[in-house]
């Protein structure tokens, strides 16, 4: 398998080459030069591996379609050293649990930082360590977090040889738990940076960093943000691991709820459904931050500015544009490179906005490719966990509320409806607690972290101090 950009760059790569870089040269994102197919007997098939032989299992067998620069026997004994029972919880690892007649939760919260993005991160970080190795060389990633991103780098690259993380932070904004989450870790290659500043400080220091080319090169700066491909391919597999529980044959169908931020978790999906994974609908759901649902309802793409992006109770998805979204508009204009280009590399820089409602590749996105979308608010959020809890006796995050309450919007009799849990409540238990008057329940291992002792570095929102204290940890 070989991988293209969305830009139309000429060079094709492998897998392992793409692994350690952010963007494609020309600054789009890569994609596989196809989508491989799975026919009805490997689907067949596919059931009873993810049944007799478990999950990690199904995810070598998705990942070898894509993957042929590492040898099966090792990516094998990769899946199988990252999706363990004792790591995610359970042995089906992505459990379904039913809510309502034909609506469902797939469990992908219960790795070690309680979000679903334990799921590709786990991976990535093994992946990594394995690539570095084999290359001799070191990489040093560079992050900004509001939370559950850099929490969840770090849990996966912690101990891992040839590898450090510098994780950037607002100082004093992120939620008591996810603070102690990442500064409680100890392990000398994580290194944890608060900056007085906001989020977006965090960003531009990032970028600031990732643009001194010569810096970057002399320390091996590299990144693991969500447009990464190999975690959105990690992703591919649970689609497939909740259509299987869901269903009893391959006639039929499920749709997939997912609450939506930058566009990686329903990208995941995106794909699945291009490999003939029977899907009905994509139902992407957002907050208050609708960036992707006026898409989907007009056509019209506007990214919002940083005045026009809204603090939320589902802070996670508080995206002013959805850096995974090129992705999927290049599969929508039938991968016309070009066009994908002028959009995301013209006018989208110069205006900020693009407007497809005329295109007549638009109406693709629903008929054609299964799309449809929904919004949900606080006082939907409230409201949803709250009916939650009291007739089901089950507690949900916020995000994963926002999916509920747009699933409930587009439930289809006899097609069953996957709600993807993409968090657990304990995460986000100020809004819990709004909701049901309870502190949300606290998995054993996480009892009285906000007490360890911390492990962070305080900074002024200044990029040289942070390229010298980077400077610094790599010459000891
Ligand atoms: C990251 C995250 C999301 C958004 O996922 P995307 O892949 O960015 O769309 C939703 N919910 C939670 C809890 C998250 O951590």
């Amino acid at each position: 398998m070989r991988y293209l950009s969305t830009r139309g760059h000429a060079d094709r790569k492998r897998f392992c080459e793409i692994l350690l870089e952010g963007l494609a040269p020309d600054g789009g994102l890569y994609l596989p030069e196809h989508y491989p197919q799975v026919d009805d007997a490997t689907l067949t098939r596919w059931r009873q591996v993810y049944r007799e032989q478990g999950y990690a299992e199904l995810a070598f067998e998705v990942l070898s379609l894509y993957i042929d620069d590492i040898p099966a026997a090792d990516l094998r004994a990769l899946c199988a050293k990252t999706y363990t029972a004792e790591v995610f919880g359970t042995p089906e690892i992505v459990p379904l649990r039913a809510l309502e007649d034909g609506l469902w939760l797939e469990a992908l919260s219960n790795g070690p930082t309680l979000a679903f993005k334990d799921m590709a991160m786990q991976l990535l970080g093994n992946l990594f360590e394995y690539e570095l190795a084999r290359r001799g060389e070191e990489l040093n990633i560079l992050g900004a977090t509001s939370g559950d991103t850099g929490s969840a780098a770090e849990h996966a690259m912690r101990g891992k040889k040839g590898v450090r993380v510098f994780m950037t932070s607002p100082h004093g904004r992120m939620s008591p738990f996810q603070q102690a989450q990442m500064f409680s870790l100890q392990d000398a290659n994580i290194h944890n940076i608060a900056i007085e500043g906001v989020f977006d400080d965090c960003q531009d220091i990032v970028k600031a960093v990732s643009n001194d080319l010569a810096f970057k090169r002399r320390y091996k700066i590299g990144t693991v943000n969500s447009i990464n491909w190999a975690r959105l391919l990690a992703q591919v597999v649970y689609y497939f691991a909740g259509y299987i529980q869901a269903t009893a044959s391959n006639g039929q169908k499920v749709s997939f709820t997912v609450p939506s931020g930058n566009f990686g978790n329903v990208c995941a999906g995106h794909v699945a459904r291009m490999m003939g994974l029977p899907i009905h609908q994509l139902v992407v759901a957002t907050n208050e931050n609708d960036v992707l649902d006026e898409f989907f309802r007009t056509g019209v793409y506007r990214v919002r500015g940083s005045a026009d992006t809204f603090e939320t109770s589902s802070p996670s998805m508080d995206i002013s544009k959805a850096s995974n979204f090129e992705r999927f508009i290049f599969d929508l204009l039938g991968r016309d490179a070009a066009r994908t280009q002028a959009l995301f590399g013209e006018a989208l820089a110069r205006e900020g906005r693009f407007d497809l409602s005329r295109d007549p590749h638009f109406p693709l996105a629903a008929n054609r490719y299964g799309f449809a979308s929904g919004k949900s608010t606080h006082a939907d959020r409230l409201r949803t966990i709250r009916d939650t809890w009291a007739r089901f006796g089950q507690m949900i995050d916020t995000h994963t509320a926002d999916g509920v309450k747009v699933a409930r919007e587009h439930l289809v009799h006899g097609v069953p409806m996957i709600v993807l849990e993409t968090a657990l409540p304990i995460k986000f238990a100020q809004t819990i607690v709004e909701a049901l008057g309870r502190e949300p329940d606290r998995p054993a291992r996480f009892q009285g972290i906000e007490a360890l002792p911390k492990r962070v570095q305080i900074m002024s929102a200044d990029a040289e101090q942070v390229k010298a204290y980077i400077a610094a940890q790599c010459s000891i």
